[in-house]
């Protein structure tokens, strides 16, 4: 993997691409990983940490691997702070090993995110690190079936000191495939059911790819506030790449998805990884699903831990390159609306703090 070695050298990425250089660190820094000086996690593993930047009053969530001193510029040192070489760009805090655990907060805690159905335990696409052994699986436990979604969530309220669920703008279902479009439905109908009993009224939102038929889409809007954004990874080598549920769902089948569940009111978008896809593919794909999304893409830089996640990248995906290109493609298509990236919802982004030249607010 071809790496940034200075400041000089972000500097004048910075300058020829017209992209701030905060943004053209972080995007190196996902890109890389980080050395931990005080190992708290181990090398191949992955990290988490909130860091509050120079270049910004807001902190900034984030987790990716663990690297070897030899292999990164960025280093979190004893101190806590967050180098790049020399230079400290902030200081972090909260800092542990990032785990599959079954729940956690977003967006100063008015968001959900539930891993309910166990993703550490999901296999089937190569370029995820759940298909390897490498990781620290912590979600064991599935939180399947009205009477454990109430366990879980009274539970969840009592350690957190929340009354009831009335504060909470979304419950966000990112977990393990279900296996069935049925079982999907009957999970969120589930969830709605019960944290409606804990005064939950804002949307639930899915990311994944097992909500494929016109019916599935009607009943799930029919809970309440719904939003679907559909884990569609890559354009190219689909059949070799994805589990078995997301393969068999063609880009053109994605597409209608997304049109009805726009035509029937839901908020709708995609998930997307860069590193898979060669950037022909990925401008001519983003280009035509974009039409067809009322909420901004979760785009996600591939990161990699085992080194068969590696030689599945794009070509040209081992260089920063790849991915400013993108990020200035995904802006030139998405300009003009007013759909915009948010910094809580993905950690692992191409955007921070600005999007061209607007200051994200979020
Ligand atoms: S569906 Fe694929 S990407 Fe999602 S958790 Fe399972 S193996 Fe990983």
């Amino acid at each position: 993997m071809t790496r940034i070695e200075n400041m000089e050298e972000i500097e004048g990425v910075s300058l020829s691409y017209g992209i701030p250089i905060s943004e053209v660190l972080f995007c190196e820094f996902n890109r890389t990983g980080v050395w931990l000086e005080l190992s708290q996690v181990p090398i191949t593993h992955r990290v988490r940490f909130v860091c509050n930047d120079i270049f910004s009053e807001k902190s900034t969530y984030f987790a990716l691997p663990v690297r070897k001193r030899s292999e990164t510029r960025f280093m979190v040192d004893k101190y806590g702070r967050l180098m790049f070489g020399s230079v400290i760009l902030g200081n972090t805090s909260y800092l542990e090993e990032d785990t599959c655990d079954c729940s956690y907060f977003r967006k100063d805690k008015k968001i959900l995110n539930l891993n309910s159905h166990r993703r550490g335990e999901c296999h089937g696409c190569v370029f995820c690190i759940h298909s390897y052994d490498i990781t620290i699986l912590n979600d064991r436990e599935e939180i399947i079936g009205e009477k454990k979604i109430r366990e879980f969530l009274k539970s969840f309220l009592k350690k957190n000191g929340f009354k009831d669920f009335s504060h909470f703008e979304q419950i966000a279902v990112v977990t393990g495939l279900f296996g069935s479009e049925k079982s999907a439905v009957r999970h969120i109908a589930d969830i709605r059911k019960v944290a409606g009993e804990l005064n939950f009224s804002g949307s639930i939102f899915y990311l994944g790819c097992e909500l494929t038929s016109k019916s599935a889409l009607d009943e799930v809007k029919n809970y309440g506030p719904f939003s679907l954004c559909y884990s569609l990874d890559c354009f190219t080598q689909r059949a070799r790449r994805l589990a078995l549920n997301k393969k068999d769902v063609s880009i053109p089948s994605i597409i209608k998805i997304l049109e009805y569940a726009d035509k029937i009111g839901l908020e709708v978008t995609f998930s997307y990884v860069v590193g898979l896809d060669p950037i022909e593919d990925l401008f001519k794909g983003v280009n035509e699903i974009s039409q067809f999304v009322n909420r901004f893409p979760i785009v996600n830089i591939y990161q990699t831990q085992h080194s068969s996640q590696r030689r599945i990248m794009a070509p040209g995906a081992q260089s920063l390159d790849y991915y400013l290109r993108t990020r200035k493609f995904f802006e030139d298509v998405f300009v003009r609306s007013k759909l915009r990236p948010h910094n809580w919802e993905n950690y692992r982004s191409l955007w921070y703090h600005y999007f061209g030249d607007e200051h994200l607010s979020e």
